[in-house]
C-alpha cells in the first residue's frame, strides 16, 4: 500500500502533495501524542452574564509540536476524524476533563466541565460505557459533566439519538447543542431531543452589534431556547457590550476572549482562585 501511495502521489504536484505530506505527518504526530498519552486539555471559564461567577470551562484539546508549540484543534481534528482517532482522542479528552473537574470540585472550587464529542464519537456504542467508567474512576458528581454535540452530529437516526440522549440523561450528564443554528437546526428535532444547554455559535455573536441580521440571528436563537426551558451559552463573547446585549436578550452565560483565552490547567486554577476569591 505503501509503494502505490508513493506512486499516486505523481499524479498530483506542487501544493497538493505538499499538503498531503503534511497531513500525513500531522496523522503520524496524532497517532504518537494519542498513543503516548501527549495530548493537552486547555480551559475555557463561561461566565454567569450577570453575577460573572464562573460557572463551568470547556475543554479544548491541543497537541504540542517539537518546540513545545501549542497546534490547533483546527488543523488536526479534521485529520482525526478522517483517521478514526477522533474516538480515542475524545476519550482521553474526557478522561482528562473529569479529572480536573473532580479536583476543582476538591479544592472548593464547584464548576462543571464541557467535553465535545465528535459525531463518530457519539455513534460509538461504547460511549456511555466509556461514561460511566470516567465518572466511577475520577469520582466526578455527574451533573458537572456536559457533553457539547453538534447538531450534525445528533442528526443519524433520531430513535437511536434520542434513546442514547435519553441513556446519558439518565446518568445525570448534562447535554449541551454546540454551534447551534450552523448546522441542519429543526425545531422537531428539537423538541424530541432531551437537551439541556444551546450553545450560540460565535459566528452570530462576533459581528451581532454590527449586523443586524446577526442581531436577529442571535434573538431568534434565545427566544426559541426560552421557549423550549433550556440554558442558553453564547461563545465568542469578546466586548463588554456584546455581553450586556446578550443579557438584555435574555442568555445566561458567556464565553470568550472577553473573559479568558482557553488556559492550561496551572494557569486556569490561579485564574479561578483569583476569581473566586473576591
Ligand atoms: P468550538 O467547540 O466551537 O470551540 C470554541 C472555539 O472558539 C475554541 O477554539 C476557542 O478557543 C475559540 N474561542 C473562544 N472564545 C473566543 C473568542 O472570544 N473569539 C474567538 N475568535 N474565538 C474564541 P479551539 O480551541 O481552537 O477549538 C476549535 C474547535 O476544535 C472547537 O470549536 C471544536 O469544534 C474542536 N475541538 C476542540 N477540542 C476538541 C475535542 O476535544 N474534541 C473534539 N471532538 N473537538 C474539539
Ligand atoms: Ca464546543
Ligand atoms: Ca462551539
Ligand atoms: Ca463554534
Amino acid at each position: 500500500a505503501k509503494q502505490e501511495g508513493r506512486n499516486r502521489f505523481c499524479f498530483f504536484s506542487g501544493d497538493l502533495e505538499e499538503s498531503l505530506l503534511q497531513r500525513h505527518a500531522l496523522e503520524l504526530k496524532l497517532r504518537h501524542a494519542i498513543e503516548n498519552d501527549e495530548l493537552i486539555v486547555v480551559y475555557q471559564p463561561k461566565f454567569n452574564l450577570k453575577t460573572k461567577n464562573i460557572v463551568g470551562a470547556e475543554a479544548l484539546v491541543r497537541m504540542v509540536d517539537e518546540n513545545n508549540q501549542l497546534i490547533s484543534p483546527v488543523e488536526f481534528i479534521p485529520i482525526a476524524e478522517d483517521s478514526g482517532l477522533i474516538v480515542p482522542l475524545g476519550n482521553q479528552v474526557l478522561l482528562k476533563a473529569c479529572t480536573q473537574a473532580a479536583k476543582w470540585l476538591k479544592e472548593g472550587m464547584p464548576i462543571s466541565v464541557s467535553v465535545n464529542v465528535a459525531a463518530a464519537q457519539f455513534a460509538d456504542p461504547d460511549l456511555e460505557a466509556i461514561i460511566i467508567e470516567v465518572l466511577n474512576q475520577t469520582q466526578l458528581p455527574p451533573h458537572y459533566l456536559e457533553l457539547e454535540i453538534t447538531e450534525t452530529a445528533l442528526m443519524g437516526d433520531i430513535n437511536e439519538t434520542q434513546t442514547k440522549l435519553s441513556v446519558l440523561k439518565g446518568l445525570g450528564i448534562n447535554i449541551s447543542i454546540d454551534d447551534f443554528g450552523t448546522g441542519y437546526s429543526s425545531l422537531s428535532y428539537l423538541k424530541k431531543f432531551n437537551v439541556d444547554i444551546m450553545k450560540i455559535d460565535m459566528s452570530f455573536v462576533i459581528d451581532m452589534l454590527n449586523n443586524t441580521h446577526d442581531y436577529e440571528i442571535v434573538k431568534t436563537i434565545i427566544l426559541l431556547g426560552q421557549s423550549l426551558s433550556l440554558t442558553l451559552i453564547a461563545e465568542g463573547v469578546e466586548t463588554e457590550e456584546q455581553a450586556q446585549a446578550l443579557m438584555e436578550l435574555g442568555c445566561g452565560i458567556g464565553q470568550g476572549y472577553l473573559y479568558s483565552k482557553p488556559l492550561r490547567k496551572k494557569e486556569f486554577m490561579t485564574f479561578l482562585e483569583s476569581a473566586t476569591k473576591n
